[in-house]
């Protein structure tokens, strides 16, 4: 029987900076218990943990690297314990690599962006669906996956395969949701154009969003906070006959 006394529960995966973080402190201010994940960032781990915890939410982070099968389970293990349900899973864990061109890519790269940015977010989904589908006895839920605008565009001669593995997320978004839309989960992605967040020093230049500020048509950057209201939309019941959508939130890019 569902509990109705319990707030709803969202487990963010790479919630400890950037858009994660923003996904979380959105997520406390509407309610949500929240299970974050990060990688190696102890101190900004604790930090919105803190932040948190002052906004009155129930908050459980944990070191979980998502690019490995073993840090999945441990993950979703640690939230069944933390929470006891989880009402609604965000992909949000990903990375890009140093600019350059495909004649340059390394296997090694290409398989260490294919782990984070593909693998980890499908297992993921595994998890998550076995929890909440209605098939396995679960109450239902929602997933936002954070796919990109770059698997549109390509992002020819930065990263063609970071732009390769969300184009990815787009079909593992569109399969999924139509796989359980009758299981009681919806499934959606949101698309951001350039952030300001610290990923963008990961390709080499942590100013890039504004040096690229002029190829967005409405002429700004993003911030982590559109990101996480349009991710907030689509997991509220106001998007309740939503699913397999890509939401662009890029600026008209
Ligand atoms: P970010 O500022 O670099 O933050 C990345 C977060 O993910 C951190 O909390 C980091 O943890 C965590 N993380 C990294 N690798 C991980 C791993 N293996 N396991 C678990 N957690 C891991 O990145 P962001 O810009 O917020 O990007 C978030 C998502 O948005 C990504 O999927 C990215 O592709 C997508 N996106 C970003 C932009 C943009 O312009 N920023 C545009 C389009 C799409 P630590 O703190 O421990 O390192």
């Amino acid at each position: 029987m569902a509990d109705t006394k319990s707030n709803k529960a969202v487990l963010i995966t790479g919630g400890s900076r950037g858009i994660g973080r923003a996904i979380a402190i959105h997520a406390a201010k509407a309610s949500y218990d929240i299970i974050f994940s990060y990688r190696t960032n102890l101190d900004a781990a604790t930090s919105l943990y803190d932040e948190l915890h002052a906004l009155g939410a129930k908050a459980h982070g944990v070191q979980a690297d998502v690019s490995t099968e073993a840090g999945v389970i441990r993950l979703f293990q640690f939230a069944d314990e933390a929470t006891g349900r989880i009402d609604s899973l965000v992909n949000n864990a990903g990375n890009v690599a140093p600019s350059s061109r495909v004649d340059s890519f390394s296997a090694a790269r290409v398989n260490d962006l294919l782990a984070l940015n593909v693998l980890g977010p499908i297992l993921c989904c595994r998890e998550a669906v076995k929890r909440m589908s209605t098939l396995y006895g679960g109450r239902g839920g929602n997933i936002v996956n954070i796919s990109s605008i770059a698997a549109s565009l390509g992002s020819p001669g930065e990263y063609v395969d970071y732009a390769a593995t969300k184009a990815a997320i787009d079909t593992l978004t569109k399969g999924l949701a139509k796989e359980v839309a009758n299981e009681g989960i919806r499934v959606n992605a949101v698309r951001p154009g350039i952030i300001d967040t610290d990923l963008h020093a990961n390709s080499g230049d942590r100013k890039r969003p504004f040096k690229l500020q002029s190829l967005i048509p409405m002429q700004k950057v993003g911030t982590v906070d559109d990101i996480a209201q349009a991710v907030l939309w689509l997991l509220s019941d106001e998007a309740s006959y939503i699913t397999g959508s890509l939401l662009d939130v890029s600026g008209g890019r």
